[in-house]
């Protein structure tokens, strides 16, 4: 897995807004269902959480505040912004514990949730180095895949094909089914199987700003791994959508090796070593990028 480790939900302002737009099975109330039957929560329980699925979450607390966790959750509080207990709730405004996938500092991926419970299962075939061209669609039905693996290309034949490839390859791999734009898929000698102008469109960037500084003498920015890490969430000002940014900060990462010198310690100047550096980030919240 490549990932921070954030079980921080989609809010529902976000689901309810795709659902306004005519996409009416991902609103809120019809996602909550499976973000419930997905997690175990170790802290929080009621109807917005899970008690039995395959993914713990938890806030992690352990040992004192770091200082700089603490000087951002006054800094928030004094600025007017309220504390928030549970992010993934109905209203996860302002400042509250990161919720995270990580249990005695062990990321609990999908292969450790998901898969290996499953391995044994004898209806369970996972093939790697299996490389798909394109889905096999029939009278508008998926019923299977076209693969190449070991210079041999063949179908894989099946009742349900669930097309899980990522942000870049799913809507590529519906491209060259034949799903997708007419034109485009014209210009590239696809017969169209099904046209859908919104295929392969609209790619967004997540966007980030962040802002280096050094922190005050005397102050350290070591803390437990484990130790608390907040963020607020708060809504722009003028903004017609609730909760919009994102506010966090972390402590620069220390000198450890890299592959591309210098990317990940020079934050300031060659007179700041990397450990005294911090950094507060805000990260535009909207998935639909008004
Ligand atoms: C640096 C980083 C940090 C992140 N941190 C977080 C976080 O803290 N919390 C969070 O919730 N999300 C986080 N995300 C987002 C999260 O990782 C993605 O939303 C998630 O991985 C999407 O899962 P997916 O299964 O849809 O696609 P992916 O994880 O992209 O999986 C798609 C898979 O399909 C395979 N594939 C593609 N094309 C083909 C083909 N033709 N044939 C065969 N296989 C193919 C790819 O190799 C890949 O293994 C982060 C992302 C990044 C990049």
């Amino acid at each position: 897995s490549i990932n921070g480790q954030a079980m921080q939900r989609g809010l529902p302002e976000d689901f309810d807004s795709w659902s306004a737009m005519g996409n009416d099975e991902w609103s809120y109330d019809k996602v909550l269902p499976f973000f419930r039957k997905s997690e175990h929560d170790l802290d929080i329980r009621d109807d917005f959480h899970g008690t039995d699925g395959p993914i713990p979450v938890r806030r992690r607390q352990t040992g004192p505040w770091p200082d700089i966790q603490k000087a951002f959750h006054a800094a928030c509080l004094d600025a007017g912004y309220g504390a928030v207990e549970d992010t993934n709730g109905p209203n996860p405004a302002g400042v509250g514990v990161w919720p995270s996938n990580n249990l005695n500092g062990w990321r609990m991926s999908a292969a450790i949730t998901h898969l290996n419970p499953m391995r044994h299962c004898l209806n369970l075939t996972v093939r790697g180095e299996v490389f798909v061209r394109k889905v096999l669609i029939k009278d508008l039905k998926a019923v299977g895949v076209e693969v190449e693996s070991g210079g041999e290309v063949f179908n894989v034949e099946a009742d349900r094909v669930v097309l899980s490839a990522g942000a870049l390859k799913s809507p590529h791999l519906l491209m060259l089914s034949g799903i997708g734009p007419k034109d485009q898929l014209q210009k590239f000698g696809i017969p169209l199987v099904h046209e859908l102008s919104g295929v392969g469109q609209n790619l967004m960037n997540h966007l980030s700003a962040q802002i280096t500084f050094k922190v005050k003498d005397g102050l350290s920015l070591h803390g437990d791994v484990d130790a608390v890490h907040f963020g607020l969430h708060y809504t722009s000002n003028g903004s017609s959508e609730v909760n919009d940014m994102l506010l966090r900060t972390t402590p620069m990462v220390s000198q450890r090796p890299e592959r591309v010198p210098g990317l990940r310690t020079k934050y300031l100047n060659n007179e700041v070593p990397p450990d005294r550096v911090a950094r507060l980030s805000v990260t535009l919240g909207l998935p639909d990028g008004s």
